[in-house]
Formats: structure tokens, sequence, C-alpha cells
């Protein structure tokens, strides 16, 4: 194919993803661009299969097969609360790609080396593999003690012994010897493999001092290692469109992670090398909550209803453990049949993922324009005659803002409790994420309906429909 022609697809290509990436950024458009991105990529990979002088096709086709048909079954199989993992796994083979990348590009150097006698290297391949098999490799590893984390398979506490620091900086300075030692001797790949070794251990040191908690925000910094680990392999490929694609990677997924640690009221660096760990600190929960609980039932929640005027519906997490975004949709149609007005408040971090929550009110068909962000409804909250809580406890706790010694101090909330009546479905009072107990519990104005959250829902909108007759 001519060059230019490669180059002008590769120009649409890039085009895509940058389309699509702007279309993933509202509920609305979010098919869309995620189409708009996934037509960019075949895009790509047909030119650059085309552009190529491929000798056979069989062994790309049997990757597409088992590759297509592992994330195909993955994809429908997993829970929409499994999401982090998945992509945790996701982000790993790309960076495990780069690696080999890198390694059969210096294959291919000692191959021409034999036959032509010498070869020249210029400082960009150097450079490009060094790159691409550090960041890739510690992509790889780091992602699967994130996902082994996320799973359950592995301690998802976090893992400390004496003198952490000193020794990833012995691995550090020793990647950094086999990094020389791939510019002396360019066209051996002994220096490149050990250096990979190296940086698979510093991958594990580097995510296993990090606490489950913090997982999310480690496989979105992980996302972004593994765009630029591509892009390194784009450089030694000489290919633009995978330094395009490597670099949007890269800058979405560190963009994504200073949004989440900003939510948390976290700072990356305390993210990474601080201790957030579920705490012991603060009041116990039998202080907290004793003889104040009031709890209630689906009857006299759908009684509290019918007398309000505006209510808000609070989600998270619990609320994707019970799949019950359906039946909040029966309950918001439900209630706005009846001339209520309803507004969902959603935090940014709810849920395990960023988007979390949108995803399921998305899916179960909620006007997006109900969809409130949590500085557009905090003002208001004054004005809601009820709050329902579903599965909701870290991103609606009041001690973010009044206990500066909490894990979670300064993390900005929903001011739920300013509402004149809050409602919270949760089964027990066993605390969420951040592991602290919830003073909201407890709240004169907070009444407790202990359930699933499906189920719960669905007995508030059966009585709803009973009195309504
Ligand atoms: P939490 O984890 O604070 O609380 C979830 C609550 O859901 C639990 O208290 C649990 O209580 C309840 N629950 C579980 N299953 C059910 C069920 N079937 N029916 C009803 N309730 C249920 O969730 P939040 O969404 O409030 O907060 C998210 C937390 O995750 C924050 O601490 C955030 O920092 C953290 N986080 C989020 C990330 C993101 O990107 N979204 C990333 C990293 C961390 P019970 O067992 O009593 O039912």
């Amino acid at each position: 194919m001519s060059p230019g022609l490669v180059n002008i697809a590769y120009l649409i290509a890039a085009s895509l993803f940058i389309f699509g990436l702007k279309g993933l950024t509202h509920p609305r458009t979010a098919v869309r661009g995620n189409r708009l991105g996934a037509l960019g990529m075949l895009l790509a990979i047909v030119i650059t299969l085309l552009d190529q002088s491929i000798v056979g096709y069989g062994i790309i086709l049997a990757g597409i097969v088992v590759g297509g048909g592992i994330g195909a079954v993955l994809a429908v199989r997993i829970k929409m609360t499994d999401m982090p993992q998945l992509v945790a796994l996701f982000n790993g083979f790309g960076g495990f790609a780069s690696v080999l990348v890198a390694g059969a590009a210096l294959l291919e150097v000692a191959v021409l080396k034999g036959t032509l006698g010498s070869i020249a290297i210029n400082a960009q391949f150097s450079i490009s593999t060094f790159a691409s098999g550090l960041i890739g490799a510690i992509t790889f590893w780091g992602s699967l003690v994130a996902f082994g984390k996320l799973q359950g398979l592995t301690n998802d506490g976090s893992v400390r012994y004496p003198g952490d620091q000193i020794v990833k900086v012995v691995l550090v300075i020793a990647i950094l010897i086999f990094g020389y030692m791939m510019v002396i001797y360019p066209d051996s790949s002994i220096p490149y493999w050990l250096m990979v070794i190296v940086a698979s251990v510093l991958g594990i040191l580097f995510v296993i001092p990090i606490g489950g908690a913090d997982m999310p925000v480690v496989v979105a910094l992980l996302n972004s290692f593994s765009g630029l680990a591509a892009a390194a392999a784009g450089f030694i490929l000489v290919n633009s469109v995978l330094i395009v694609a490597g670099t949007l990677v890269g800058a979405s997924g560190i963009i994504l992670t200073i949004v989440m640690c900003k939510a948390m009221n976290r700072s990356l660096v305390n993210v990474l090398f601080g201790t957030f760990t579920v705490t012991e600190g603060g009041p116990p929960a039998d202080e907290v909550y004793g003889g104040k609980v009031k709890s209630t039932s689906p009857e006299e929640v759908a009684m509290l209803l019918e007398g309000a005027k505006r209510v808000c519906i609070v989600p998270g997490y619990g609320m994707a453990v019970a799949q019950a975004q359906h039946a909040v949709r029966e309950l918001f149609d439900l209630l706005e049949g009846h001339g209520t007005t309803v507004e969902f408040g959603v935090h940014p971090v709810a849920g395990r993922m960023p988007g979390h929550m949108n995803v399921l009110l998305a899916e179960a068909d909620i006007p997006y324009e109900r969809l409130k962000d949590m500085d557009e409804i905090n003002p208001s909250f004054k004005q809601v005659d009820v709050t329902i809580v579903i599965g909701a406890n870290d991103v609606v706790n009041p001690v973010a803002r009044t206990d500066p010694d909490s894990p979670i101090a300064g993390m900005p909330i929903l001011d739920v409790d300013y509402s004149k009546i809050v409602v919270i479905i949760k089964r027990s009072l066993s605390p969420g994420f951040a592991g602290i107990p919830n003073p909201l519990f407890a709240a004169d104005n907070t009444l407790m309906l202990f359930g699933d959250g499906k189920k719960m829902v669905e007995g508030i909108v059966k009585s709803i429909k009973e009195e309504l007759g």
C-alpha cells in the first residue's frame, strides 16, 4: 500500500479514537463513542495488516479467534461489580503484549545481524524497546496483583515489609544498569530480558503495599501505563496510529486517576505510598448506633413517599450488588406518575468504578436529565422531602465533613442528612468500603429499611400500587 494512503487511513483511525473518547464523556453518547473507537481500531488493524507484508494469516486468525472468544465470553459473563478486575486483566495483557513486541523486535535485530553481518541501531529503537519492556512488565505484574486482590484470591490488605522502599530503589538501579547495557550492546536481547525480570518484580512490589480499597485507583493508573507501553511499542514499530492510541490511553488513564483521587480527597502519592487501611480508629459502632437506630418497613416508606413532593434517590455499591436498578426505575415511574419530582444524586465514586451508577441507571433507562452530580444536588437537599439511599454508605457518611481524623475526612459527600427524611436501604449496619461506622444511620431524621436493595424497592413499589388501588 502507498505510504500516503496508509497515513490517511491512520489519521482517520486516530480521529475516530478521539471522537470515540468525546462520546464516552456523556451517557447519552457513550455507546456511539464506544462504537466509533472500535471502528477506528478495526480500520487501524486492517490497514496495518495490509501494509505489512504478512506471509501467512494463520497465526493471526488463530489469535483473533482465541483472544476474541475469551474476550467475548468474559464480557458477557462478568458481573458489573467485577468490572475493575476485568479492566485490570485487560491492562495487564496490553502491557504483556508490549513486552513481547519489544522482545520480538530485538530478536529480529539479532536475525538481521546474523544475515547482514552488522546493523545500525538508532537511539529511538533502544529507548523505545527499553520503555516498552519496562512499563509493560510493571503493568502486567502490577495488574495481576491488582486482579488477585480485587478477586479475593490474595490478601487484599496492604502488604509491607521492612526496607521495602530500599528494595525498590535497588531494583530501579538494576533496571537503569540493564538499560545502559541495552544501549551499549544494542543487538543483544539478554540485558532486555534481565531488565524485564527485574521490572516484573518491581511491578509486584509496587502494588502489594497498596490496600484493596485503593485498587480501583491503581487499576486506572495501570491503564495509563499500558497506554504508555503501547505508545513505546509504536515507536519501535514506527507505527503512528499505535503511538496515538497509546498516548490517548496513557493520558485518559492518568486523568481518570486524578479524578478518582480528587473524589476521595486523596493525593496520588498518598494512594501509592500512603497507608489507607480499614481503620479501627474513631468511635466504635456500638457507641454510634446504640439504641438510636430506627427501622422501618416498605409499607411505611410507601406512605412517606405518597406525601412527598420532592424525592431524591441516592444509589451506591449495594444497588449494584442487588441489581436493583430496574425496580428503581419502576419506583421512579410510579412516583413521577403521581406528580412527585424524583431526582438521582450520583456521587463520582459511588460503587466500585467511576461512572458505575450512571451505567446502571442508564441500563434501566432512567432519563439522563434526572441524574444530578454531587455539586448540583447538594445545595438542594434541604428542599427534599424524602431521600432514599440504596446501598450507599461511605459516599453519604457525614463524618467526612465533621471528623478530621476519619479516613474519609475531607472526601466530598452527598449531603443527604440535610433532607427532611432519609430512608436507608441496606441489609445491616455493617460498614462500607472504608470500614467505618456511619452516624447517619442513627440520625433523628433517618429510618433504616433493612434488607436486600432490590427486594425492598420492589416491596415499596408493591405497597404504593396497593395504596393507589
Ligand atoms: P460502600 O462500599 O460505602 O457501601 C456499600 C453498602 O452497600 C454497604 O454498606 C452494604 O451494606 C450495602 N449493600 C451491599 N449489598 C447490598 C444489597 N444486596 N442490598 C442493599 N445494600 C447492600 O459504597 P458507596 O457506593 O457508598 O461508596 C463507594 C466506596 O468505594 C467509597 O468508599 C469509595 O471511596 C470507594 N471506591 C470507589 C471507587 C469508584 O471508582 N467508584 C474507586 C475506589 C474506591 P450491607 O452489607 O449492610 O447491606
